[in-house]
């Protein structure tokens, strides 16, 4: 539940609003995608629900105990050259839990293969990261963060890097785990792609959220498919 929640930042020495007084009710195991212009506030909106940026004003509140994990826009492409493979970075999930010193076991290992495995990477594991496609990168990242077993996944943007066949599939996936009772909230600039996957979409723009409904979505894509005949004649 999101009540009366407000941020600004500075800019050039002035205090600019992004987001006034924002309310929305989300509800365990719902697809919800937030779309808007560039600089609107969606990045700072999903980081303020998944409680990883403060809030000035206003409640994020969590009804039940709830494990999230986080997967931020530029998470894929500051890896580019790390050594790491895969599985390294999948398994590495479970250092916060266990702590600096505490051997991950078999079972850990385990885990972090299956996960893998499920995201489409089984060939892929043992490969650096630095060698993989955007679209696997992405995969191993999501594989990480699911693989804490969480109940709430948050993701921003995260078929921004890659081609329609990847994003497909991609999406295929995480529908699959909503299917199995995980809630996500996702970032994305893709109105028909949030229309296929998702129950909600929120707008964001002009410091407010504004859900979208059938209508509205019909109408923006059938003026989408306008314009592209209009470039093809
Ligand atoms: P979006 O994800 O919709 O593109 P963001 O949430 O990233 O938008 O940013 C919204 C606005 O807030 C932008 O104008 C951006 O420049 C500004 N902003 C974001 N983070 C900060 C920050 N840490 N300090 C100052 N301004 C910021
Ligand atoms: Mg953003």
């Amino acid at each position: 539940s999101v009540r009366n929640v407000h941020k600004e930042f500075m800019k050039d020495g002035e205090p600019l609003t992004i987001l006034e007084n924002i309310n929305l009710d989300i509800e365990r195991g719902e697809f919800i995608c937030f779309l808007g212009p560039s600089g609107s506030g969606k990045s700072t909106l999903l980081k303020l629900i998944a409680k990883r940026k403060d809030l000035q004003h206003g409640q994020v509140i969590y009804k039940e105990n709830l494990k999230t994990a986080y997967v931020g826009q530029h998470e894929f492409s500051l890896h580019n050259r790390f050594p790491a493979t895969a599985y390294e970075i999948v398994l590495s999930a479970f250092s916060a839990e266990l702590g600096l010193f505490k051997r991950v076991s078999k079972e850990h290992k385990e885990k972090a293969l299956e996960m893998l495995k499920t995201l489409g990477l089984e060939k892929e594991s043992h490969t650096r990261l630095s060698e993989l496609s955007g679209g696997q990168r992405q995969r191993v990242f999501i594989a990480k963060a699911l693989l804490i077993n969480p109940d709430v996944l948050f993701l921003d943007e995260p078929t921004s890097a890659l081609d329609s066949h990847f994003t497909y599939d991609l999406l295929k996936r995480l529908k699959s785990f909503q299917q199995d009772g995980l809630s996500i909230l996702m970032v994305s600039h893709d109105l028909a792609l949030a229309q296929m996957v998702s129950q909600k979409i929120l707008c964001v723009s002009d410091q407010s959220v504004l859900a979208l409904d059938e209508h509205s979505i019909e109408e923006e894509l059938a003026h989408r498919h306008q314009h592209i005949g209009v470039h093809h004649v």
